[in-house]
């Protein structure tokens, strides 16, 4: 019996309204939208008007919003349209459940980790942007995604290049991996000049365009510390093998070393839609309708030393890496909470870093992660910590 055509690939996007999940529709979209992909589940928080547009125009089954809040909004925009609409955490985690080929993870923060592991469980091939899975539950989420046999593949630009750059069978002749990093828009600035910028100036990043918090975190260098501890654990490396270096271009996106000294990169326009493509369509390549480059145009690539003076946060990566077990998990979540008070005036610039490593001072002796109720207990009890130290940093203001 002759089968007729290939039933589409089923799909989720968790985090569809955000940065990310917007570029994966549009890749989506690109590459046959409706006729090639069957779209499980989209998943949003606050933007209801776009993720019901969304839903309209992917035909996604179900949209969830993860604020409960606006789920009669939600419900009301889709009315007659016959997807169905959910709201909250636990929605969110079922969205993960719906049985689907690929999962794009992209919602931010650790709010992505339930879901992501969710999906990871029942043996989704996870393209994964929320490198907060990686940073808060390291080998722990590894080990779901290959006890419920699927692939984990990075959406990270830098991890997406790393993951392309290495050979098949050749693990044992890596020698390093080398990140790089942008530097963000306080490259050249001395720490004076940082202390009293507003988020306003901190999220204008010269070569990305990017959701709030990875902007930030882009300013401070905290994004680049995450994908430290994201490599170590998607690329099984030891701290003394992940070096950091500034190319203010955004064009080499990283690069491995192998020990006959070759050095392989990826190389590409800054536009996320290459690594959300090649994490769709892996391990064949596809054809994608974004910039190319121009190498005369460029004319030069300039690499520097990162400061971890001046950005202290690789200097705290490299602390976490160094203590291992859940030190990654409380200086993420102490960072999310220093974040928000930053964005919301409370703390200076300088203070975040400031704050994510007093409270993982806090908690030198939290141990390993044996467990996920170990890892969201570690966050929790660095959450409180971190909103202490912000309390206290008002007042002292
Ligand atoms: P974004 O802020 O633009 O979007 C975040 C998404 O998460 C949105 O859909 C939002 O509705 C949802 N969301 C926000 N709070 C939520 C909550 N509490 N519960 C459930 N959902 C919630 O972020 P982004 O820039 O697209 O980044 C998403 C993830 O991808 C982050 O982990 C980021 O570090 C990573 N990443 C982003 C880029 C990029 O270019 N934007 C590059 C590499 C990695
Ligand atoms: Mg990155």
């Amino acid at each position: 019996m002759t089968t007729g055509s290939k039933a589409p690939r089923r799909l989720t996007i968790l985090g569809s309204t955000g940065s990310i999940g917007q570029n994966t529709l549009d890749v989506i979209a690109q590459l046959g939208g409706r006729e090639a992909f069957d779209i499980a589940a989209i998943t949003g928080h606050d933007n209801i008007d776009l993720l019901a547009s969304q839903a309209r125009a992917c035909g996604a089954a179900l949209a969830v919003t993860a604020n409960e809040d606006r789920y009669q909004a939600l419900k009301e925009a889709l009315a007659g349209t016959g997807i169905a609409a959910a709201a909250g955490r636990n929605a969110l985690i079922e969205a993960a459940s719906i049985p689907s080929d690929w999962v794009m993870a992209a919602i931010v923060g650790t709010a992505g980790l339930a879901p992501t592991l969710e999906a990871a469980r029942r043996g989704a091939d996870i393209a994964l942007a929320n490198k907060e899975c990686l940073v808060s539950a390291g080998d722990l989420f590894v080990r779901a995604v290959s006890e419920g046999g699927g692939r984990l593949i990075p959406v990270d630009s830098e991890h997406s290049a790393i993951f392309q750059a290495l050979e098949d069978d050749q693990q044992h002749a890596v020698e390093r991996i080398i990140l790089t990093a942008s530097g963000g828009p306080f490259r050249t600035w001395s720490r004076e000049e940082m202390a009293n910028v507003t988020a306003a100036t901190a999220r204008a990043h010269p070569n990305w365009s990017m959701g709030l918090k990875i902007s930030i975190g882009s300013a401070s260098m905290f994004n680049k510390a995450l994908e430290m501890i994201e490599a170590k654990h998607l690329f099984n490396v030891g701290p003394e093998q992940i070096e950091v270096v500034v190319h203010p271009q955004s064009v080499v996106h990283s690069m491995v070393g192998y020990t006959d000294g070759s050095v392989l990169a990826q190389l590409g326009c800054p536009d996320m839609r290459t690594a959300i493509g090649y994490a769709l369509t892996y391990p064949s390549r596809t054809k994608l309708n974004v910039d190319r480059l121009d190498f005369a145009k460029l004319a030069r690539l300039d690499f520097e030393a990162p400061d971890e003076v001046r950005f202290p946060a690789l200097r705290l990566a490299r602390t976490a890496l160094e203590r291992g077990g859940l030190q990654g998990a409380v200086m993420n979540a102490a960072e999310e909470i220093a974040f928000q008070a930053f964005v919301d005036e409370r703390i200076g610039f300088l203070e975040m870093a400031d704050i994510a490593e007093a409270v993982m001072d806090e908690m030198i002796g939290i141990g390993s992660a044996e467990t996920m109720d170990a890892v969201f207990a570690a966050d929790d009890e660095a959450r409180r910590y971190a909103t202490v130290f912000v309390k206290q940093r008002e007042k002292a203001a």
